[in-house]
This record gives structure tokens, C-alpha cells and sequence, in this order.
């Protein structure tokens, strides 16, 4: 008691909900009951920030000022290399959101699914698959807290990671964003990602070096018909709690901040409007106390064909339990129809408090509030560092799986001996670092590392571009001896045996060429021309070969098996393509095991461990280890 008596804190002009003493809930609960319907709203936003034109603020700044939206998204084809220019573009875009009546912070997200994927020079790591094949705890924990640092040195504050999706059909073209077919290898690395990516404290705490996390996608995405993107989950309540489940429930007691619903339907039901499983289940029975998030226009797919009717798909969606949705562009119309919706009834103003609630949550437990703007400079340095890519070529090591290693016990061809004559590398995955780093590089469909020469890339318009790291060709004429002749031969011919029946040996690279969401549905699993040809140009050819895959599931191989003298995986191994030739040559051993079924032929899909006719080519956790 002062002079002049007590003053009350509203007299102090104290505002709770700015204090950082105050616990998280109590500040969430202070600014709720501030906010009109449009700052609330505002909050259940999400935009791609290519509606902010930058550096030229005057267009799209309203999303910020005017629109008061929660967060942005910049998604796999923004890639700018100036980590300077990004950190002041993420400070930019923070600055308008905070000069709003109330300051909400502003949260920027990006897909960082194996690295930073979408930033130039970053550290790309191997897609989930080959982290699955790892089996290694420690290492994926590593995988995680780099990739936060490299996304907090651009100045984004959350990824939508970790995939856990438990994949059990490989035709699906996401296979390679899913750890495993078995949810126990998922939760493994799930626990793990998490760790590095999100820290231990819930919704986040470190402001600095971690982000907040965002699991995806909910659920049952891994388990569709056919393994076809975004279609029917048909599932008993055993497989969908004990096998796409786990996961989840995993992320949400670790306290993950954000939840992907998925594209797909749970039995008939779209997940983008499953009441049961997004509130009754995640919300209420799980406890899940951090937002949930719509896909890349997901509500809009509610309908078919999409967009059908977008009201409806508004009011299913969020009062199905969506809290937050990824607009991407409309968000004007969007904004009007929520607006009207609420309203009209039609959504109860305690989902949408709730809703709120969930985002500012996230928030204030990340810090935003007090700590609003990116620190780039500081991390800058850890940005595609050397040491990070040593993290990332451990992994690569560690992923490699052997599953042929002779045509008899006796006749071993790996470790690769490094002082021969001649060597030959054929195929065009072997020098092409776009291929081998797959979908989600740089671009959303990945990118094609060295030129113009693969039609389907330049059809589907891929750019060229590069990005550091090492090919796998590179890293095997690094790893030789200075005397040995390396030969490459991209695109091997009939002539290609004669010509170099010297050589001691063949290492053939070929596989899948990237490919992101449905573009990589297949129904044939083959791989890519010209794969088969290279191969029978070589090994079929009495070239002494080992095969390297570079591939984001298993492919049909039986056909070949037998003539080739050894086979590797690669997986998709992102820039650190060294890491191939470092167990190649022996410099480390094979390590790796199977994180899924490797079938004879997709007539047996889908086929998983543990069923009951279970007649693969190569079984789950099968792998020669050296
Ligand atoms: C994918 C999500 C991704 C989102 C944002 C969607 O197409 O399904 O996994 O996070 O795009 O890029």
C-alpha cells in the first residue's frame, strides 16, 4: 500500500495478458475476452505469404493490418537463398501484425519434412523413410534440433512436421514421408523428431532453436484404399487404434503444438469434417490441448468436386473441430462466410473461442509475445553448416539397407574394394542431386538437379536449379583411389558392356524421379525409365554390378534380382550423397534395416508385417549389416 492507496492493476493500466509473469492460460483468457469477432477470426487464418508481396509492402500488407490473420504459410517454392533478406521479410510481415489494436503476434510456418527443405543450401537429410531404416534414436533427435535451427535462422517459428503417418500401402505417393508401416518404428522416430524439433517443453518454449511442431496428417492418411492419395481409410477401431493411432497419441502426451488433419476420409467420414475423431476423440478424449490445423485447401475438399459449396464446407470444418485453416488465398471470402456463419448460428461462438484459444496458446508458449522477431544473425552460421551436413551424411550412412551382397556366399562384391583399374557409375540418378534429395526439395514436386535432359521434369516444368551438397557420383570419386579410372555413363546402350568389360565392377544408381502427394501414386511400383533399361545394359549384361536404388518405397525388382551381384537402398538421401560411398567402400558399415515390406509384386499390396500371408521378397527389418 502506497501513498495513495492501493491502486487496482486495471487502474495501473496493467494488462495481463502482456505480462510475462502471468501463467499462459490466464493470458490466453485476458486477451479472448478483448477481442471483437474479426480479431478472433483473424486468428483462425492461415495464408500463403505470396498474398504479402515483399519487398513491396503495399500490396497484400491488409492480411496483416486489416485482416488481422494468425499465421503464414510460404510453401515449397519460395526458396530464397538470402537468409539475411528472409529474416527481414519474416520481421517485416511481424511488424504490421503487431501494430494492430491488440499486437497478436504473428506465427509463420513452413513444411521442413527432411531438413529445410525448401531454402537453397540448407541440410537436406533423407526423406522419413530412410531416417525409419536408421533405427537410430539419437541420430533423428540430431536430425530434429538442426532442422529448427536452420528454420529459425530464416525467422519461421513452426513446421508442419513430423509426417507420422504409418504408411501400408507403398503405392501411395507420400510413402517416403512415413517412418514405417509399423506404428512402433513410428512412434520410435515420432518421440525422437519431436524431441529435436519442439524441445520437451509443451507448445514450445525455447524461442530460439526450437519450433513448434505439427503432426500430420489425422489420421489414417497412411491407410488408404489402394494406397491412393487422399482416399477412403477403411478400418476396423483395432487397426485404427493400433496402427494409425499411436502416433498421435504419442505427439499429443509429448505436447505437440499443431495437428494436420488429412485429405483423406475415415471410414466414408472426411477427416476435414470428422466431429468424432477431431473434438470427441482428439480434443476430448486425448486431451489435445494445441490447434488444429486444416491441409492446403482442405475444408474446400470436404465437397466434390471441391469448392462445391464453400459455406458448407466453413461450417462443417470448424465445427467439425478445426481451429485453424489453411486458407490458402480467398482468405477475404473466406473471412466474410466465417463471419456470416457465426453470425447466423451456425457456429456456436464457444467453437470458436475455442479455436482461438487453442492458437493464442500456442503463442504465448512460444514466446511470441515477448520475443516477436526473428534473430537471424545469430544463427545464421548454423545454416547449412558443415557440421550440420556431417549430421545429415551420418544419416545417409546409417539408412543404407544391403539387400544382396553376392550371388553366393563366396563371391561378396561389397565393401567395394577403391584401387581397381576402372570403375564404371551408370544411370542418371547417380549424378543428379534433385533426384536423389526426391519430392519436397526446393520445390513442392522436388526439383531436377542437372538439366533439361529428363522430359518429364521439363513437362511438368521442374526447375533446374541447384542447391549444395554432393552426388552420389561425386562422393564415389572422392572415396576411390586417386589411380582408380572412374567411367560415367549416364544412359548405358547395348555397346556399353563391350566397351568397358574391363572395368571391375559396375555401380548402377537408378530409381524413382521425385514426385510429391498423388503425382507418386503408382500402381506398378516400377522404376523410372530408363532404370530398367541401364540395368539390363549392364548387369544383365555380364557387367559385374552393384545397384543402388534411389527411391522412396520398394520397387518391383524380382525380375532383376537374380543377375545383379549386389543391392543397395539409398532411399532418398538428400544432399549428403557422400554418405552412399562412404558404406559402399567400407569406410562404414551397413547398418540399415527395412523399415517396411519390401513385396515381390504389387499384387500382394497391401502387405504388412505381421499379416498372415506374409510372402515378401525382402521382410520388414531384413537388412545385411556389415
Ligand atoms: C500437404 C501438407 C503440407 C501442406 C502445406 C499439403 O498439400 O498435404 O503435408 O503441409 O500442403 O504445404
Amino acid at each position: 500500500a502506497g501513498r495513495y492507496g492501493d491502486a487496482t492493476a486495471a487502474a495501473r493500466g496493467y494488462i495481463k495478458y502482456k505480462d510475462p509473469k502471468a501463467a499462459v492460460e490466464e493470458r490466453v483468457e485476458d486477451l479472448l475476452t478483448r477481442m471483437t469477432l474479426p480479431e478472433k477470426l483473424g486468428q483462425m487464418c492461415q495464408v500463403d505469404r505470396f498474398n504479402f508481396s515483399y519487398p513491396n509492402p503495399s500490396i497484400g500488407q491488409e492480411i496483416f493490418t486489416k485482416y488481422m490473420i494468425g499465421i503464414v504459410l510460404s510453401n515449397p517454392y519460395d526458396t530464397g537463398a538470402n537468409i539475411a533478406k528472409r529474416v527481414e521479410l519474416a520481421n517485416t510481415m511481424q511488424k504490421l501484425s503487431l501494430s494492430t489494436r491488440l499486437g497478436i503476434p504473428l506465427l509463420y510456418a513452413i513444411d521442413a519434412v527432411h531438413g529445410h527443405n525448401t531454402f537453397i543450401n540448407a541440410t537436406i537429410f533423407p526423406h522419413n523413410i530412410g531416417l525409419g531404416a536408421t533405427r537410430d534414436p539419437e541420430l533423428v533427435k540430431k536430425i530434429g534440433a538442426i532442422t529448427a535451427l536452420e528454420v529459425r535462422a530464416t525467422g519461421i517459428a513452426q513446421a508442419f512436421a513430423p509426417c507420422v503417418a504409418v504408411c501400408r500401402d507403398p503405392r501411395w505417393g507420400r510413402c517416403y514421408e512415413s517412418y514405417s508401416e509399423d506404428p512402433k518404428l513410428v512412434n520410435l522416430m515420432t518421440e525422437s523428431i519431436m524431441d529435436g524439433l519442439q524441445g520437451n517443453a509443451p507448445y514450445v518454449a525455447d524461442f530460439k532453436t526450437k519450433l513448434a511442431g505439427c503432426a500430420k496428417h489425422f489420421v489414417g492418411d497412411g491407410g488408404t484404399i489402394d494406397g491412393i492419395n487422399e482416399n477412403n481409410t477403411v478400418v476396423d477401431n483395432a487397426t485404427l487404434f493400433n496402427v494409425h493411432m499411436p502416433p498421435f497419441e504419442l505427439a499429443v502426451k509429448k505436447g505437440i503444438a499443431s495437428i494436420m488433419a488429412s485429405y483423406s476420409s475415415l471410414n466414408g467420414v472426411k477427416m476435414h469434417a470428422n466431429r468424432a475423431m477431431l473434438t470427441d476423440y482428439l480434443k476430448d478424449t486425448l486431451k489435445f490441448q494445441g490447434f488444429v490445423i486444416s491441409d492446403w485447401l482442405g475444408i474446400d475438399k470436404i465437397t466434390t468436386p471441391p469448392r462445391a459449396n464453400y459455406t458448407y464446407s466453413i461450417e462443417a470444418s470448424i465445427n467439425a473441430g478445426i481451429d485453424m485453416v489453411m486458407v490458402p488465398w480467398e482468405y477475404k471470402e473466406f473471412l466474410e462466410k466465417l463471419t456470416n456463419l457465426v453470425n447466423g448460428g451456425y457456429i456456436p461462438m464457444s467453437r470458436i473461442d475455442d479455436a482461438v484459444r487453442r492458437v493464442l496458446r500456442v503463442k504465448f508458449s512460444l514466446g511470441l509475445f515477448e520475443n516477436p522477431f526473428a534473430e537471424g544473425s545469430s544463427l545464421a552460421a548454423e545454416f547449412g553448416s558443415e557440421a550440420h551436413r556431417e549430421v545429415a551424411r551420418e544419416a545417409v550412412r546409417k539408412s543404407m539397407v544391403l539387400l544382396k551382397n553376392g550371388k553366393t556366399d563366396n563371391d561378396k562384391i561389397v565393401p567395394l574394394p577403391k584401387k581397381v583399374k576402372k570403375i564404371v557409375v551408370a544411370g542418371a540418378h547417380a549424378n543428379n542431386m534433385g533426384w536423389q534429395c526426391g519430392g519436397f526439395t526446393l520445390t513442392w514436386q522436388g526439383f531436377n538437379g542437372t538439366g533439361e535432359n529428363i522430359s518429364r521434369n521439363k513437362a511438368m516444368n521442374l526447375p533446374t536449379g541447384k542447391t549444395r551438397g554432393t552426388t552420389i557420383l561425386e562422393g564415389i570419386m572422392k572415396t576411390v583411389d586417386a589411380t582408380t579410372e572412374v567411367v560415367y555413363v549416364e544412359e548405358p546402350n547395348q555397346n556399353t558392356a563391350k566397351l568397358h568389360a574391363d572395368a571391375a565392377y559396375t555401380i548402377v544408381v537408378v530409381g524413382e524421379a521425385p514426385y510429391a502427394e498423388s503425382q507418386g501414386d503408382s500402381t506398378t511400383l516400377n522404376m523410372a525409365a530408363p532404370g530398367p533399361d541401364t540395368i539390363s545394359h549392364t548387369c544383365a549384361s555380364g557387367m559385374k554390378c552393384v545397384v543402388v536404388l534411389v527411391t522412396g518405397r520398394p520397387l518391383m525388382i524380382e525380375a532383376y534380382i537374380d543377375f545383379i551381384d549386389a543391392v543397395a537402398v539409398a532411399w532418398l538421401p538428400g544432399t549428403e550423397g557422400q554418405g552412399v560411398a562412404d558404406v559402399l567402400f567400407g569406410d562404414h558399415p551397413f547398418t540399415g534395416t527395412l523399415p517396411r515390406t519390401w513385396m515381390k509384386s504389387v499384387v500382394q499390396l497391401p502387405m504388412n508385417v505381421g499379416d498372415s500371408a506374409y510372402d515378401p521378397l525382402f521382410p520388414f527389418g531384413f537388412g545385411i549389416t556389415n
